[in-house]
């Protein structure tokens, strides 16, 4: 399967291993009659070297180089560009009709749900207007069989509900108000518009977005399958079961979660600035960042406030480069594809995301075991094996199965520096059924599984470095030395030790970055990017609403008295 490399290890085994010369110093040479019965032969020794030069070639098999980088900078800038000027490239550089990024000042109390997969998330956020934001949040799942509905108004009217009994728990004073005021107004519309709350509607599935809170669903990803819903305004859907609840809620944005988190970013950075861009390090990988009107090419179909000369893009980058001119192409990452539910797409994604680095790991630590030669997570080891048992694998191990590996065990590795690994090789025994790994194993399985992660967090620089370089702000003397902020997201930048730092490590050796440069890019998890991220576009909205230009809005924000929950029960209390 994998015959050119298993060729090389063979040899780089044979030679650094087997060679008599090497090993007759400290053992006695090998019987040319082998006995009728098999014999502990004395390789311990032998097989752990041979292990540790297999390791060192595995390992080198992910090295990124600076040159490599560089060259995928450059090429990543190219298909930025070309996704700008037209349709159906690699990198999709869709348009998130959010033209403003704010600035930490904005206030007020808006509502955001969430529907990204397992869970969904109902919260209400008040934001303080000096960079902080008080949250309060739900989270249910999903029910199993709502995910495969046969029609979209199941799963919707389930979301509604969630958000009425939300309101009920958490803002019961602000609801009995509005629904006494309902039942003694004769026409529903009768009511001020600013007693309804504003909605950030977070959906994290693939959509044809049209405008700042309307898109249609392009198709269900993650386990959802309900057709009905397909080509279908989200947006509509969710509105007209909140509307059948009559609740004071009106869905004022769609927002991708990478849009999310550069919101949250701006938002919660100390600086005069906000944020250019949002990424996300999770299950799946992708950047939103800040754009100029002029330089996107294609024409635009919704409507928008060109006041600020920006627009916010959704990068889609988890399909950078499918057509592999640059990116690496280990055996492993051809198998991963290979098998995927989507070969040849995504390409990007499945070198640097959660949910495929533990993928390419178990692949890798496969090769190893096939190994004859090799005493990796064998009993072999045993006489080095100071917990005096034998090393084995369970048949049952999910290290045989597909996704296996999760990517959380290689942060184990990573942070596990305690002498003896022993913190990993007990959670090499409780996660993946390897009994008694011996030393050497665990230090086999953290040097490979950091080599796989090291070179994710160097293909995630060179997204990053990508986009602050197509800014311009490096250059830009008007911004000179101020920080450049970046908001990240996702489990693996967030728990995998030091994900940031190899990151900011590289962006020091690309072009036209530096030292310098990387000095000042500071990357910044957005906490609970997604409620308040989507909080802040509900209320970029609510200002379009008002048919005052987004930047006119954020500065009339920022000078006058906000609309909160206070000012809205006041005049709720006024009018009665
Ligand atoms: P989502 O992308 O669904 O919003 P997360 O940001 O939590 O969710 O990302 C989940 C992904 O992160 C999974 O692929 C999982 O394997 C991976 N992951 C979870 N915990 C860790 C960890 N401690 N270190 C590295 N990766 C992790
Ligand atoms: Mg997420």
């Amino acid at each position: 399967m994998f015959s050119p490399q298993l060729s090389s290890f063979s040899s780089f085994f044979l030679s650094a291993t087997y060679s008599p010369v090497a090993s007759a110093d400290r053992h006695p040479p090998i019987c040319e009659n082998p006995p009728p019965f098999p014999t502990s032969a004395p390789v311990s020794r032998p097989l752990a070297m041979s292990l540790e030069a297999e390791t060192k070639s595995f390992v080198s098999k992910f090295e990124y180089s600076d040159e490599d980088v560089n060259k995928a900078v450059k090429e990543f800038l190219r298909q930025m560009g070309e996704g700008l000027e037209k349709d159906g490239t690699s990198l999709s550089q869709i348009p998130t009709y959010v033209t403003a990024v704010p600035n930490g000042t904005e206030k007020g109390l808006y509502m955001a749900v969430d529907l990204g997969g397992t869970n969904f998330r109902v919260c209400s956020i008040q934001l303080n207007g000096d960079t902080t934001f008080n949250l309060t949040y739900t989270k249910v799942a999903i029910p199993k069989d709502l995910m495969v509905a046969k029609t979209a108004k199941e799963l919707f009217a389930f979301l509604a509900k969630q958000v009425e009994l939300f309101l009920v728990t958490h803002h019961g004073d602000h609801f009995e108000r509005h629904v006494r005021r309902r039942l003694t107004v004769s026409s529903p519309d009768g009511f001020k518009d600013e007693n309804v709350f504003r909605l950030g509607f977070t959906f994290s599935f693939p959509v044809q977005q049209v405008g700042i809170n309307k898109g249609t669903l392009i198709r269900w990803t993650k386990g959802f399958d309900i057709p009905d819903a397909v080509g279908k305004d989200v947006c509509a859907l969710l509105q007209t079961e909140i509307d059948k609840l009559h609740l004071p809620v009106k869905v004022a944005a769609l927002v991708n979660d990478t849009v999310g988190t550069l919101m949250a970013r701006s938002y919660t950075s100390p600086g005069k600035t906000g944020a250019v861009l949002g990424a996300i390090f999770g299950t799946g990988t992708n950047g939103a960042y800040v754009e100029k009107l002029s330089n996107l090419k294609k024409p635009l179909t919704g409507e928008y406030d060109n006041s600020t000369g920006d627009m916010v893009i959704n990068t889609e980058w988890g399909s950078f480069d499918n057509q592999l001119n640059v990116l690496p192409n280990t055996s492993w990452d051809i198998e991963l594809d290979k098998t995927s539910v989507n070969p040849g797409i995504q390409m990007y994604e499945k070198r640097v995301s959660g949910m495929f680095l533990g993928e390419i790991l178990r692949l890798a630590i496969l090769d190893l075991l096939k190994n004859p030669k090799v005493a990796f997570f064998k009993d072999e080891n045993s006489s080095s094996n100071d917990w005096k048992s034998t090393t084995h694998i369970a048949p049952n191990s999910s290290i045989y199965e597909q996704w296996g590996i999760d990517t959380a065990i290689m942060s184990v590795a990573a942070a596990d520096n305690t002498p003896e690994l022993s913190i990993l090789r007990q959670e090499l025994e409780s996660t993946l059924n390897v009994y008694s790994p011996a030393h050497d194993d665990a230090q086999a399985f953290k040097a490979i599984a950091g080599a796989v992660a090291r070179r994710a967090a160097r293909l995630a620089a060179v997204a990053i470095a990508a986009i602050v370089l197509q800014t311009g702000k490096l250059t830009d003397p008007e911004s000179k030395d101020e920080p450049i902020d970046i908001g990240v997201d996702g489990s693996l930048v967030e728990h995998y030790p030091y994900f940031r730092d190899m990151i900011t490590e590289t962006l020091r050796v690309i072009d036209g970055v530096g030292e310098e440069g990387a000095k000042r890019i500071r990357i910044g998890v957005a906490k609970d990017g997604s409620g308040v991220g989507a909080a802040l576009i509900a209320l970029v909205a609510a200002g379009m609403e008002k048919n005052t230009s987004t930047a006119d809005y954020f500065r009339e924000l920022r000078s006058s008295a906000p609309v909160t929950l206070t000012s809205v029960m006041e005049d709720d209390a006024a009018d009665e």
